[in-house]
């Protein structure tokens, strides 16, 4: 039988990085010793007590049963109270929140709750593919926006043509940013929610890695801390960075109800909500003590210095993030991302993401993840200081 795909599945961009992986087998295959700079996936363990809540809750008959759509009320109290605490951000636990089987499952299924074909969605570049991806699939318009460094990686809202305005339905904005490890000043949130309510663009701001920071004076702040944030989105947050919980599948949306309840809806429709021993290990993990999350962010600060400093000793020039487990950084000169990636991959057994691959801007760079330990991070830098350029 010949199959005929839907159309869509062909439109999505072109795996960038098939011939990194081909390359990553081939290595392997000749015996290297890789290490793994390359996928955004905390290698730490999920801390003790939430393994132990979320192994207590598997044992209850109750929760083998369908779970609510949009989740247990008790978990969306969880996040409500960890939002006023953290925020001080007030957050209905009703209609404001929403459980999500990690937040990269409402990134994905919020445009099937708000696109119609040819409405515009405003999509930062370089970033996270599933904004584009939901945008594909409800047959949207993607407009991208630079993320530059001259503007300090945040979009340049003022530039966005009024023709694009005029047809745009929805933005998506992501601070910490995943690539480029810039934070947004409280100011450009302030700007974003005038920009919204002007033009009548629903805000989707993913806040994935908040709690990954290295400067407890400069906390990254919330989208719903702003005056009006309410009245024209929404925030999608997930459990996978802040507490090493990736394989769990558990994430929220909360803030503009409507928004929040068209998810649901949507999520009523498609698949029953996340598993309720996973919720309960997620209130476990949002309502105890947040000592473990300061341990992580200890680790990766030690593991960021250690890979900064070592590749400015050798001549690169990288900027210390303020947040994120990632280090964007810029490339030696008279090479393009990929040749860079290459080199690191044939020359080192390092695997790194080139920059370009995740939105033309992003030509230039190469994105570290610190998801391996200061020793390894430290052979890294040797062998990336025996290169010959
Ligand atoms: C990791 C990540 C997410 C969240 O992933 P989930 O595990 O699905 O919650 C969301 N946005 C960005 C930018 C990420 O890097």
């Amino acid at each position: 039988m010949e199959i005929k795909y839907n159309d869509k599945l062909g439109k999505l961009p072109p795996y960038l990085f098939i011939e990194i992986d081909r390359k990553k087998k081939e290595a392997i295959e000749r015996g290297a010793d890789i290490i793994s700079l390359g996928v955004g996936d905390p290698d730490m363990p999920t801390p003790e007590h939430i393994i132990k809540a979320g192994q207590d809750a598997l044992a209850k008959p109750a929760n083998h049963q369908y779970p609510f759509g949009s989740g247990m009320l008790s978990f969306r109290k969880a996040v409500a109270g960890w939002y006023k605490s953290r925020f001080n951000v007030d957050l209905n636990p009703e209609n404001e929140v929403c459980a999500l089987i990690g937040s990269k499952e409402g990134i994905g299924h919020i445009h099937l709750a708000l696109i119609n074909p040819g409405d515009v969605v405003l999509i930062p570049e370089p970033g996270y593919p599933v904004y584009n991806t939901g945008t594909i699939f409800t047959d949207g318009e993607p407009y991208f926006m630079p993320l530059l460094e001259k503007n300090g990686f945040l979009p340049d809202l003022d530039a966005i043509p009024s023709d694009i305005l005029k047809r745009a339905k929805l933005i998506f904005v992501n601070y910490p940013n995943n690539p480029t490890a810039a934070v947004a000043p409280k100011e450009f949130y302030v700007k974003l929610v005038a920009f919204a309510k002007k033009n009548n663009i629903i805000v989707a701001h993913d806040s994935a890695y908040s709690e990954v920071y290295y400067d407890e004076n400069e906390k990254p702040v919330s989208f719903l801390e702003i005056e009006g944030a309410k009245d024209v989105g929404v925030e999608f947050h997930s459990l996978s960075k802040t507490y090493n919980m990736t394989g769990w599948r558990l994430g929220w949306v909360c803030g503009n109800k409507e928004v929040v309840q068209a998810v649901a809806k949507v999520k009523d429709n498609y698949d029953s909500g996340v598993f309720q021993a996973v919720q309960e290990a997620g209130i476990t993990a949002l309502t105890s003590s947040q000592d473990c999350v300061e341990k992580i962010r200890k680790i990766y600060k030690e593991r960021r210095d250690a890979l900064c400093d070592g590749l400015n000793q050798i001549g690169w020039n990288v900027t210390k993030p303020k947040a994120t487990f990632y280090v964007w950084a810029k490339i030696p000169k008279g090479y393009t991302s990929s040749q860079i990636v290459g080199k690191l991959l044939d020359e080192c057994a390092i695997v790194c993401t080139p920059g370009n691959g995740l939105g033309k801007s992003g030509e230039g760079y190469v994105r570290f993840a610190l998801t391996v330990d200061v020793p390894r991070i430290k052979e890294a830098l040797n062998r990336i200081s025996k290169i010959k350029w």
